[in-house]
């Protein structure tokens, strides 16, 4: 059997099976060094000359995530998902259009409404879900990028990637795909048509809570490509080997994690959905969502871990909600092994999309008969 036919989940639990030539050890060590020795010819022959752009911890964890993203263009990791978003916009020209989904990451959002537009981007947002808006708001020759998160934050819209692969492609633009949420586990972007795919690799590729990481994996690799290669090597946003090697040891089981992860939070969607203090709960795994057609075709293993809940007595019941909770964690960020839970209208501000009697809930590995107990506990306690 050539290794070719093993499964991302068999390469992915072995971090692609790399053996340390020298040692024989199953983990490959941490590539800490910032410079490497020039040959007598003046030549560098091993392609490393110097950390910033070359590191090899860093490219083993890239090998892994391009496999799992089937990335033939290759991955790239950056100090954040941050750097790794901006580095795409970055590599736009001034004067650029671009049209990017309503509902994505607050902080993205903001970015791309205060910075990208002084730097003379011109951003539209659309309901990247409603493919007649979108055709509307894409200017073919002019729009460069169609920027898309699905499923989105906080309300779990779910946008069409093929569909939205076809309208840019027509129009000469690129489609990057905001992924974190879903991850390889239940969609591979790049397979749908779209260009670039982006992670937050501090969410569940990582999985612990204990790494700041970006990823940007590439279909092909293009001018575009290489003009995202050449910003992050220019900015040095190049993610450091520790965190490389940390993130690959978090990587090796983000199957189990994320099959867990996605089995209790559909048991907690359905269960709440029926729970007498919820006015709705937003999950694509749940038929009454309105992106579940499209969810149940382009994502397989679950719907992901992510839920959020309308609780019935508005936003004071849902903070007071929030307040009661024991094993769930009140903090920002998902994907982690522990759950957490939020109120995301005080956090994103003026101008979010995010209703106020929301909570946004990251479904961690806990016993879901507890994790449900607390809940609703928390949410008799939150309506008293
Ligand atoms: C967290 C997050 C980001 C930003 O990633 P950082 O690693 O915090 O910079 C972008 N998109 C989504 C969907 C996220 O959840």
């Amino acid at each position: 059997m050539s290794t070719k036919s093993w499964s991302p989940r068999s390469l992915t639990a072995q971090a692609m099976g790399k053996i340390d030539p020298v040692t024989k050890a199953v983990v490959p060590p941490i590539h800490v060094a910032t410079t490497y020795i020039r040959d007598e010819d003046n030549g560098y022959s091993t392609g490393f000359i110097y950390g910033r752009p070359d590191n090899e911890t860093t490219r083993e964890a890239e090998s892994l995530l391009a496999m799992l993203e089937e990335a033939k263009g290759g991955a790239l990791l950056f100090g954040s998902g941050s750097a790794a978003a901006t580095a795409v916009f970055l590599a736009l020209s001034p004067g650029d259009h671009v049209v990017a989904s309503k509902v994505m990451y607050w902080a993205l959002r903001n970015w791309l409404m205060t910075e990208a537009t002084r730097w003379g981007l011109n951003v539209e947002f659309v309901e990247t879900d409603d493919l007649a808006a979108l055709k509307a708001a894409v200017k073919p020759g002019v729009t460069k990028l169609i920027w898309a998160e699905t499923p989105s934050n906080p309300l779990w819209t779910i946008t069409d990637i093929a569909a939205v692969a076809e309208i840019a492609h027509k129009a000469g633009a690129k489609l990057a795909v905001d992924s974190t949420c879903a991850s390889p586990v239940h969609t591979r972007p790049l397979t749908l048509g779209a260009d670039i795919v982006m992670h937050s690799a501090t969410k569940v590729l990582n999985g612990h809570s204990d790494v700041i990481a970006g990823a940007l994996c590439a279909r092909e690799d293009d001018e575009f490509w290489n003009r995202i290669k050449t910003v992050r090597r220019g900015q040095g946003g190049i993610l450091g080997p520790f965190e490389a090697y940390l993130l690959m040891r978090g990587m090796r089981t983000l199957h189990v994690r994320q099959e867990r992860q996605s089995a209790s939070a559909m048991a907690l969607a359905q269960r709440l959905s029926a729970h007498p203090l919820v006015a709705r709960v937003l999950y694509p795994g749940l038929p009454q969502h309105p992106g579940h057609d499209i969810a149940a075709r382009q994502m397989e293993n679950g719907f992901g871990f992510m839920l959020s809940v309308q609780v019935s007595g508005g936003e004071q019941a849902a903070i007071r909600t929030a307040a009661h909770v024991e094993l769930y964690k009140r903090a920002t960020s998902l994907g982690g092994v522990e759950s957490l839970i939020e109120h995301r209208a005080s956090i994103e501000g003026a101008g979010s999309p995010c209703p106020t009697d929301l909570l946004r809930l990251s479904t961690g590995i806990e016993d879901v008969e507890d994790l449900y107990a607390d809940f609703d506990q928390a949410l008799k306690a939150g309506h008293g």
